[in-house]
């Protein structure tokens, strides 16, 4: 037997109903095209039909006349009252139903066919606008990408109850998708092994595909290979930042009750737009967050939201070693072999930071050629002991990236309850000019400072002041001034 020509199409070919009866519609209805149907419902209307009921009675009237002169000329009065009468009242009638009666009943059928169909379209808009309300306004108590997905499985469970669907989505700045959403449970999705947008027909094409059979020659490769016999599927793209970027991918039952709905199709596209939107904006909101806490040379923390970091940590009220690093003679580096040079040992250095010490290590650029570092749960000795990694990898690196060598002095102190963030830094700041005064390209413990080097006064790098809390103190933001010792 010859099946019909495969189809990959971008509008839905079935329109079986899915949901509560109020928003269906009939197989092979048209849409609503607002006019009130053929039924003429005015008083001209009304005159019309009486006037071409009086002009078939007049017929009638004079055919049997006719008749009755031409074949009973000599009969009764009465008889002829008689037979006139029937022969109008029957005639009359049997044409009056013919040519007006019933063509006026199969437009009023007409009629209310359109009504109904308009009044269901209405409950489908209804329905449609309530969706999108409650759409909105879970998305906006929405604050983050994952609270995003967990609300997006359950509108994929309520457009489609039991259908296996998901979400694919690369993570910012990645291009590899991976599955962020899925219904009715986790690990339970359709588990498409699209690796990349460029790989996704719907993603290439940027709208969404209505595939009606795995089984059908023009069948999405990662369907054809996986569904099996009997399942459809529904590729809807997800624009984040103006791209089709993610999908919605949806398993259903091929044929039969459970097929897609235009109506649900149309709200999966409903779906997939305001999403994108939010995504987008969380995203937009969440890379300008980065851009004003990071250092763009290094994507290090910058020094201010390292204050806002030191304050955090002294809220645990647990110790932690806090360490200054400052560069030894940087500026021969930038004089002998230029900025570009200097501007990569920098890189260097922070990437060997990141990559020796630990993630949840605060490491910060915080001027400069110096940067700062809090070790939580860390005493002097275990910061002593990081740091001693650090310096063997940064002259692998240099050794690796091709670059001058330099080397870094280190200060380090450790914080207890009761010290401020202040207090600390000059701590650790006393301890890095000592490193510095020692010959540099050392580490030196705070705890171990001689009276002497206690006394001399601080670097560049100290602050002069309490750091600010702007959740006590809104209106002190600014950056701290920095006083030359
Ligand atoms: P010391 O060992 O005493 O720390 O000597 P130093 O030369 O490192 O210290 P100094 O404070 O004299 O010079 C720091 C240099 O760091 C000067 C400045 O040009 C350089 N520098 C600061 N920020 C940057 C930057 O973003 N890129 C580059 N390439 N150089 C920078
Ligand atoms: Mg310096
Ligand atoms: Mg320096």
């Amino acid at each position: 037997m010859s099946r019909p020509l495969p189809r990959a199409t971008s509008e839905p070919a079935v329109t079986t109903p899915k949901r509560g009866g109020d928003r269906r519609r009939e197989p092979g209805d048209p849409g609503a095209t607002g006019d009130s149907g053929g039924y003429d419902t005015s008083q001209r209307a009304e005159v019309l039909s009486l006037v071409e009921g009086l002009i078939l009675g007049a017929i009638v009237y004079l055919a049997a006349a006719g008749v009755v002169f031409r074949f009973l000329p000599d009969a009764h009065p009465l008889v002829l009252i008689v037979v006139h009468g029937l022969t109008v009242f029957v005639g009359t009638g049997s044409l009056t139903y013919f040519f007006v009666l019933e063509p006026r009943r199969r437009d009023l059928v007409q009629h209310h066919r359109q009504l109904a169909r308009q009044r269901d379209q209405l409950l489908v808009e209804t329905g449609r606008r309530d969706f999108a309300a409650r759409l909105n306004r879970a998305l906006d108590m929405s604050d983050d990408e994952p609270a995003v997905m967990r609300m997006l499985e359950r509108a994929l469970g309520r457009l489609l109850p039991g259908a296996p669907a998901e979400v694919l989505l690369p993570a910012p700045g990645k291009t590899a998708l991976a599955v962020v959403a899925e219904t009715p449970a986790p690990g339970e999705g359709p588990r498409c092994p699209v690796a990349g947008g460029e790989c996704c027909p719907a993603l290439r094409e940027a709208t969404t595909l209505v595939f009606e059979s795995a089984d059908e020659l023009d069948a999405c490769q990662y369907l054809a290979g996986r569904a099996g016999a009997g399942v459809a599927a529904v590729c809807v793209p997800v624009n984040v930042t103006g791209h089709a970027t993610g999908v919605i991918h949806a398993l259903v039952p091929e044929g039969g009750e459970a097929e897609l709905d235009p109506v649900v199709l149309e709200d999966l596209r409903l779906v997939a737009r305001t999403v994108g939107t939010r995504i987008t904006m969380l995203r937009v909101f969440a890379e300008t967050r980065q851009q004003a806490s990071t250092d763009p040379l290094t994507g290090l923390l910058n020094r201010r939201s390292f204050e806002h970091e030191l304050r955090r940590e002294m809220r645990q009220d647990r110790p932690f070693a806090l360490v200054m690093a400052d560069l030894d003679h940087f500026k021969k580096i930038n004089d002998s072999f230029g900025h570009d040079v200097g501007d990569r040992a920098l890189r260097v250095f922070a990437e060997v930071l990141l990559s020796s010490l630990r993630p949840d290590d605060v490491i910060c650029r915080y001027g400069g050629e110096e940067f700062v570092i809090v070790l939580p749960g860390n005493n002097e000795e275990e910061a002593t002991r990081a740091l001693e990694r650090v310096r063997i990898h940064l002259a692998g690196l240099i050794n690796r990236a091709d670059l001058p060598h330099f080397t870094c002095s280190f200060g380090v102190a450790e914080w207890n309850p009761g010290l401020s963030g202040d207090e600390v830094l000059v701590r650790a700041d006393l301890a890095l000019l000592a490193a510095k005064h020692r010959g540099r390209d050392r580490i030196v413990r705070a705890s171990e400072l001689s009276g002497v080097e206690i006394g001399r006064p601080g670097p560049a790098l100290v602050p002069r002041f309490e750091i600010p809390d702007p959740d006590q103190d809104p209106g002190n933001e600014e950056a701290p001034a920095v006083e030359a010792g």
